[in-house]
């Protein structure tokens, strides 16, 4: 039809050209394998990144759609591939270095990676891999020495690579469909699985992170990304930030709680994201080795059930805002965000705590829905619990080459999670399916358990799981870590309980255990506390 606005695809691309243009003096620090810090402008970026996206056609000979993955930490170098590996066409795909090295295989394989880009800190790893990782053809070492040793063949490195090819670069004309990042899940309840991330759902999604709903990110904040870049693309942060134009902070491989509160307190951080089991360690730290850190002002927190005590914990005694959102690989990640609303103002602080612990609401482009046993859609009350359903921009429609029933008929995705939404829309997730608890023919809300035990002052971490039972089927079993060497009172822990649960609900056994196994990407780890626990030998 005549008269229509223009169509200009939605690429990464653009994304890149916009932060050369408008932000070239923007900061992006990392924190180097040996302590020491880089720091470079958005315009060095640029042009290195372009110079790689030069060496990807010219020396690799990568073609559009293949896949090229990168086995790094939060670093200057990853960011460079993150763009540009997709402002040629190619598709950047990061590799979890924290699984098994038959799940890394299987996952190198099944991507068929052409190349593979891996930081030298990590090698000994990777070369566990490479001898069954049948597609690769090259290595490209990011942070090597000269005198590297390595079982690698055919491995060139990094700044050889792109050392001199030119600044400018023709993109190739891209479809704002066509792919442009593929991640795969970390694999906590199954077999990893990938999401194939196109241009035009990354650019939709950087655009809702920064939204005032959500991060509400601007040029005038400095992003610390300690999500790694291999858990969902870091949550989209690399794209979100340059968007925003705001200075990037990325932590290397120095992920210890000590480590990011020096960058928090010494690099000007106003906003960070992290799984909760990462904002736990920085709340002891911060507690044990107090500091000031004045510029800090806002976390986001996702990946799992944000605990409660935890939110107040920040919000409270440090004044830093919580913004707990919801996602999944499979939803780029970000679904809904919880955040007060002014009408809550007013209500007890408690309350208002209790509303930021919940999941939160759809950020637009993302619509949920609660599917219950029987198929019927549940109502809006708060209290109707089912299956969470999510469609939208940045939401996979099928798996990459692997089939799955995880779609509906009528085109949702089926998270696996189990929860209800309130008449404010506000989604509250009880569990997931493969968690939740039957115990007698009722439900029980692991995470609802895990929360009230965690509100206890001397209780660090809870993981509530499923222990068999011959009587009722399954019962709850509660893991306690404690902060320090003293222990709650159980007798006392479960009296508590009884004002908001029911007895059926409060777990019968208490075991006391060093620390809450977790997933490679931080999460607590309820198969493998299952497997410790389902024989009832170590109770
Ligand atoms: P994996 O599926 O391997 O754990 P993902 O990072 O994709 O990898 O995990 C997504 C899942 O994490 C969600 O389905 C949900 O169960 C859980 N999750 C994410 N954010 C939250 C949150 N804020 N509260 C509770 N659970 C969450």
């Amino acid at each position: 039809m005549d008269g229509l606005m223009m169509n200009i695809p939605l690429t990464t691309n653009s994304i890149l050209e916009y932060g050369n243009r408008v932000f070239p003096y923007k900061k992006i620090i990392t924190k180097n394998p040996d302590g020491s810090m880089h720091e470079y402008t958005y315009h060095d970026m640029y042009n290195r990144t372009l110079k790689l996206a030069n060496a990807l056609v010219n020396k690799l000979k990568i073609k559009p759609g293949d896949r090229v993955a990168t086995f790094a930490w939060n670093n200057y170098q990853h960011l460079e591939l993150y763009y540009g590996i997709p402002a040629m066409g190619g598709v950047c795909h990061p590799l979890n270095l924290r699984l098994s090295v038959d799940q890394i295989t299987f996952i190198v394989n099944h991507a068929e990676d052409r190349v593979v880009f891996v930081d030298a800190t990590l090698l000994p790893l990777f070369e566990k891999v490479a001898h069954n990782a049948k597609n690769v053809e090259q290595y490209v070492l990011l942070n090597a020495p000269r005198d590297v040793k390595t079982t690698l063949e055919n491995y060139i490195f990094y700044e050889d690579l792109i050392a001199d090819e030119k600044t400018s670069f023709t993109y190739p004309e891209t479809d704002e469909n066509s792919a442009m990042g593929l991640c795969y899940t970390s694999g906590t309840t199954g077999d990893p699985k990938g999401a194939l991330y196109s241009h035009r759902s990354t650019y939709l999604h950087a655009q809702a992170i920064n939204s005032p709903n959500a991060l509400c990110t601007s040029s005038n904040d400095t992003l610390l990304l300690i999500v790694p870049q291999f858990h969902v693309m870091a949550w989209g942060a690399p794209f979100s930030g340059m968007l925003a134009g705001a200075n990037m902070v990325l932590p290397g491989p120095h992920l210890n709680p000590k480590a990011l509160v020096e960058l928090l307190e010494n690099t000007g951080v106003t906003i960070a994201n992290g799984v909760p089991t990462i904002w736990m360690g920085v709340y002891d730290e911060l507690k044990n080795n107090p500091r000031e850190l004045p510029a800090f002002k806002k976390l986001a927190v996702g990946g799992a059930a944000m605990p409660k005590s935890l939110i107040i914990a920040y919000m409270k005694e440090l004044g830093i805002e919580v913004l707990h959102a919801w996602g999944m690989t499979e939803t780029s990640p970000l679904g809904t965000a919880s955040r007060l609303q002014v009408h809550h103002f007013n209500l007890p602080v408690e309350e208002q705590y209790e509303i930021i612990a919940r999941q939160g609401v759809e950020i637009a482009g993302i619509e949920i829905r609660i599917t219950q046993e029987d198929g019927a859609i549940a109502p809006r009350d708060g209290k109707t619990v089912g299956e969470i359903e999510v469609r939208g921009n940045w939401v996979i429609k099928e798996y990459y080459k692997i089939k799955s029933d995880n779609f509906t008929k009528d085109g949702w995705f089926k998270t696996g999670d189990v929860g209800h939404i309130n008449e404010e829309g506000y989604m509250t997730i009880t569990d997931r399916s493969k968690d939740l608890i039957k115990s007698g023919g009722e439900w029980i809300s692991s995470l609802e358990i895990e929360n009230a035990i965690m509100a206890h002052p001397l209780v660090k971490e809870a993981a509530v799981i499923a222990i068999p039972d011959k009587k009722w089927s399954e019962r709850p079993l509660a893991a306690i870590v404690t902060r320090g060497d003293k222990k709650p009172d159980i007798e006392e822990l479960k009296e508590a309980m009884r004002y908001a649960f029911a007895k059926y609900q409060i777990p019968d056994v208490f075991v006391f255990i060093d620390e809450v196994p977790k997933t490679s990407v931080g999460k607590f780890d309820k198969k493998q506390l299952r497997k410790m626990y389902a024989d009832g030998k170590l109770i």
